[in-house]
This record gives C-alpha cells, structure tokens and sequence, in this order.
C-alpha cells in the first residue's frame, strides 16, 4: 500500500521524518509532496522517501493523507482513493460534495482509551491553549508575574479561562507558569478538580447539566445555567487582564459568555483570545481569524493557534495519523466497519 503526504495550504504538516520511518518499518511505501514539511521546520531533504508534484502523488498513492481538508481542494479527484484527514470544516458545512473516495474525518476519533493516540483534537487543542497565552502575554501591556523593584511594585495579571477542557487546562497551566493568578469556569464536575489541581481558582456556579453518555464531553446547558454563569464570570472580567474561552459544545454553536455590554466595562488594554471562534465564538463581539478592538479591548477570534507551532503540531498530528492508519489497515487492508473507531470516522 502507498500512502501519499500532501503538502497543505498551511504550515503544519501530516508526516515528520520520525514517523516516515515507522511507517517503512511495517512495509509502506511513502510518498511525499515537494516542500510539504518546510513551514513546519521539516524541510525535504530530512525525508528519506520520494517527493513529487502534487498531481503525481495522487495519482501514485491509495492514500491520501493531510492535516486540513480545505488543501485537498477537489474531492472528485481523489476518485476510489482513501482519503485521512480533519474533515470537520467540510462534515460542519450543510452543502456535502459527493465523492466516490474512501473519507475518514480525523476530527471523529471517539474519546476512548484506545483511541487517545489517534486524538488530533486533544493534541491540538493542548498546543492551542497554550500559544493563546503567549499571544496573550505579547498583546498585553502587561508582564504576567508580580515584581518588587525599587522603582515601585508589579501587580501579577488576572487570567480567566472560560472551558476547562484540554485547551483551557494548558492555557491555565501556561498562565500559572508565567505567574498569573487564575480562575476557571466549566460546568463539568470534573473539570473542578483539574483547575484546582494547577493551582487556579474555580468559579462556583450551581446548576450544570452533565450526561455520563457524552463521552466526557459538555453538554448544552439551560437558559437559567448560563444567566447564573454569566452573572459570576462577569464580575471577574471587570477586573480580568486576560480572557481565555474555549467553550464548546459539541453539535452545537459555541455558547456566548460574553456580551458586548461586559466587554464595554472591561480595562482598556486588556485581551480575549477567543479559541472558540470557528464554531461561532464565546464572545459575541468575536470574528473568527480577526482582532476586534473595541473600546480598547483587544479580542482575537483563533481556533488555529496550534498551527502557530507547526514544528510540535506537526510531530504529534503525524504520530495520530500513524496510530490511525496502523489500526484501520491490517495486511494491506481495511479492517471491518464493525471497528468502533473505523466506524466513527468513516463519512
Ligand atoms: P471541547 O473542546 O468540546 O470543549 C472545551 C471545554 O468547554 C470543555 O471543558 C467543556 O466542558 C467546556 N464548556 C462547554 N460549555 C461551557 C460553558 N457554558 N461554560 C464554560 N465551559 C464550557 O472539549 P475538550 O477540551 O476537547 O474535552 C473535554 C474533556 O473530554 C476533557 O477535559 C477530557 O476530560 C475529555 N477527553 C477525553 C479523551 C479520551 O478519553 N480519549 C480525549 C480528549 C478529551
């Protein structure tokens, strides 16, 4: 079986040269796009396998592999091709194209225990939470921690994070680190122990809505959840330097926390790095991919943050896709559609 690395329209990529050698080991033959990796600091000649123009390795290949739907462009030309990649832009849009290929959606990896290192969204997601506090921090006319000069004092900055799932935890850990103080809002249980556990505080609403059936996902949350949350959140973004949202709820738009009327009485210089913006956005003044300044408030709508460390982005979504590939293809074949994970991301 040969398996064929585009190169994408940014600058991650979905095979290192670490992983091109495992994939030798157990007899694949790999090709590569011409300076698909370069971007990511991987540049051609650290890949021992061939490298071709994009139409050629199409047509070499039985699978085709890439970080982000958008770069394949065309779906028709991948006709009886399987095709691996993060599809959820194009399963989240209600206009699907037809394609005679074989589509599995990285993004539907169920949140198993065997599945965890085929997860791209959790290894995304941890890169992102992270950079959205370096983004903060270079924003911010601020430094993070306290400091006693002889010129006077500096009061630490306060963070708050808005989703305590992956990316909220790292961006809580990172914040720490800088030495920020830091509070955190999730109506999972769970998630409590996790903020308190790096040192940052929980903010107390009543009333969560949790289903054991969602795979360790969030669900929706009533009309009166939400009042309560903003109520309480709200008080904090008064005097917040850095906001974090990361809110999501799957199958659903992002659920708004913060209205323009809290933004307006937020401190001039302050920022919210909103890393929900694909799905809607957790601030109602966000766009996604733009900086909104409003009344002094920086607030930047990213949900591609990890492609931002394409070098560590790249590594950990190769080692998923490896993972994946050597479970759904046994002996040079697909293994059957009664397989949980198989099943999942089939479209
Ligand atoms: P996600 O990206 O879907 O959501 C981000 C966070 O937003 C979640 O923590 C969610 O609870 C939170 N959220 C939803 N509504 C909110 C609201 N109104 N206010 C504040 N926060 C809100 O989720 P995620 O970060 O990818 O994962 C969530 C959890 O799933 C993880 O913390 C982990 O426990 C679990 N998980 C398990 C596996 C596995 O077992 N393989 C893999 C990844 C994640």
């Amino acid at each position: 079986m040969q398996i064929g690395f585009l190169k994408d329209n940014e600058s991650r990529v979905s095979l290192t040269p670490s992983t091109l050698s495992k994939y030798k080991k157990l007899g694949y033959k790999v090709y590569l796009e011409k300076n698909a990796g370069t971007l990511a600091g991987y540049p051609d000649e650290n890949y021992d396998c061939s490298k071709f123009l994009k139409n050629d390795l199409i047509e070499k290949s039985d699978v085709i592999v890439c970080v982000e739907c958008s770069t394949i462009g065309d779906l028709k030309k991948l006709d009886n091709k399987i095709v691996i990649s993060n599809f959820s832009s194009l399963t989240n849009n209600k206009k699907k194209e037809k394609s005679k290929s074989i589509l599995f959606d990285l993004s539907k990896i169920p949140r198993t225990t065997i599945a965890q290192s085929m997860d791209i969204l959790s290894s995304m997601s941890g890169l992102s939470g992270y950079k959205s506090i370096i983004k903060a921090a270079e924003l911010l006319p601020k430094m993070f921690p306290m400091m006693i000069t002889a010129a006077g004092s500096i009061k630490p900055v306060k963070v708050v994070v808005l989703g305590a799932g992956v990316a909220g935890l790292q961006a809580i850990a990172t914040a720490k680190r800088l030495g920020a103080l830091v509070e955190a809002s999730d109506p999972r249980e769970a998630a409590k122990e996790e903020v308190l556990s790096l040192g940052a505080k929980f903010i107390e609403v009543e009333g969560a809505v949790e289903d054991k059936d969602a795979g360790g996902y969030a669900v929706k949350q009533t009309k009166e959840y939400l009042y309560k949350q903003k109520e309480e959140v709200s008080k904090r973004l008064k005097e917040a330097d850095v906001v974090v949202t990361t809110a999501q709820v799957v199958g659903s738009k992002s659920p708004v926390l913060i209205s323009k009327s809290v933004v307006d009485e937020m401190k001039p210089g302050s920022v919210i790095i909103d890393i929900a913006s694909s799905t809607g956005g957790n601030c109602e003044l966000t766009k996604d991919n733009k900086i909104v300044v409003h009344k002094g408030v920086n607030i930047v709508g990213n949900s591609y943050l990890a492609s931002e460390l394409a070098h560590d982005a790249s590594n950990l979504f190769s080692n998923n896709v490896f993972n994946f590939i050597s479970h759904i293809i046994k002996d040079g074949k697909l293994i059957g559609d009664e397989d949980d994970i198989l099943k999942n991301c089939k479209i």
